[in-house]
């Protein structure tokens, strides 16, 4: 019992033994009921100023745009975050359209999460990153509430985290040296690929960092089958970790042939987005790469990260260009995954959070409840 209802009990106690007592006397020593809340939510605009220009097999950019969400009860502020890399669809006006129009207020408890998301993923189908923002927000807030991280709620051993990998960007010979300098502190390099450069800047990144495992991310950039398995090969005999979504997201044939033929694992990231889509790709893939922006924040994505294990799958938690705030949230699932890609907050210039860090390369997680941030 809590101290409070302890102390108010035993006062009532005592004086229904002495006298008949008034409704007022009860009024009067009864702990007033806690604030009857509701859930406010806030949001505004917040453009991410990358470091570096990012470039990838399809496209280059310098900003990405994204939104800060705010929700409160109580009292207590739990932070979010929507992140709209522009080859997702989903844009300040869509996300802003899409919180402007949830009507959170009529929840009086922040603990029916089930509830509150369903009605959320509800409202109108896609919008992921407008979701996750309500997601991430409801789950710092509760977190907040409980005074625990969710790590700790999930039974995560924080002990457990993995190494997370530094991206290195298609790019040219002296730029690809200069990242791969910047990435000496990381125990594992993501090198994306999927232009004509593939060969080159691997042979850059052996030449100067020999032992290091190395993921490999296509964004969907091989065209055949063929090339792809030569490519697979090539690539493990280079200590290569796995291939990231090799072909385009509908080649679903091709990269079920390239799986059974493949030396190294090929995980999925633009061909997966929800929870239903691990059962379309047992046997087309190996593994999944989980991102908050995807799957709608964390509750979808802890669900994910059970359902793929199950069936014997790799996982991969990932994220995308964001701030520590979306970043620190996906970290907390990182005790549990196989593979973890959590570097979106390092490459941008404009954080507003401190979070979970990067420590000799391994994922640290902080003990600080919510999903673990706190406002710069
Ligand atoms: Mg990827």
């Amino acid at each position: 019992m809590d101290r409070r209802k302890f102390i108010a009990g035993a006062g009532l106690g005592i004086l229904a033994a002495a006298s008949p007592i008034s409704l007022s006397a009860i009024e009067a020593i009864t702990p007033k009921p806690r604030k009857s809340g509701r859930l406010n939510l806030s949001f505004f605009p917040y453009e991410l100023k990358l470091r570096h220009a990012f470039n990838l097999a399809r496209y280059s950019r310098t900003t990405t745009p994204d939104i800060q969400v705010q929700l409160e009860y109580d009292g207590v502020i739990g932070y979010g975050e929507c992140s709209m890399p522009p080859y997702l669809g989903e844009s300040v006006e869509s996300v802003s359209k899409f919180l402007s129009s949830l009507d959170l207020s009529q929840f009086n408890d922040p603990f029916k999460i089930q509830d509150i998301l369903t009605y959320v993923d509800g409202v109108a189908p896609n919008n992921r990153a407008a979701k996750a923002g309500v997601d991430i927000a409801l789950h710092d807030l509760l977190g907040k509430i409980m005074g625990q991280p969710w790590y700790k709620i999930w039974g995560y051993n924080p002990e457990k985290t993995p190494m997370t990998s530094f991206t290195i960007g298609i790019d040219t010979e002296e730029v690809v040296r200069q990242k791969v300098e910047e990435a000496r502190p990381y125990k594992v390099i993501k090198v994306k690929m999927g232009l004509d450069k593939d060969q080159e800047t691997i042979n850059i990144i052996r030449e100067m960092m020999p032992d290091v495992p190395i993921c490999v991310d296509v964004n969907q950039g091989w065209k055949t089958k063929e090339h792809g398995l030569e490519m697979c090969h090539w690539l493990a005999e280079r200590n290569c970790l796995f291939v990231e979504q090799p072909f385009d997201k509908t080649m679903i044939d091709e990269t079920a042939w390239l799986r059974e033929r493949s030396p190294l694992p090929i995980i999925a990231d633009e061909a997966f987005q929800r929870l239903p889509d691990i059962l379309r790709f047992k046997g087309v893939y190996d593994g999944i790469n989980i991102k908050l922006m995807k799957s709608t924040g964390l509750y979808e994505a802890h669900k994910m990260v059970t359902l793929a294990k199950s069936l014997d799958m790799k996982v991969m938690i990932g994220c995308m260009t964001e701030t520590s705030c979306a970043v620190t949230a996906a970290a907390n699932l990182s005790p549990v995954v196989d593979y973890c890609d959590l570097d979106g907050n390092l490459l941008i210039a404009n954080d507003r959070f401190t979070g979970m860090t990067v420590e000799n390369g391994k994922v640290t997680l902080h003990d600080i409840p919510g999903i673990g941030v706190k406002l710069l």
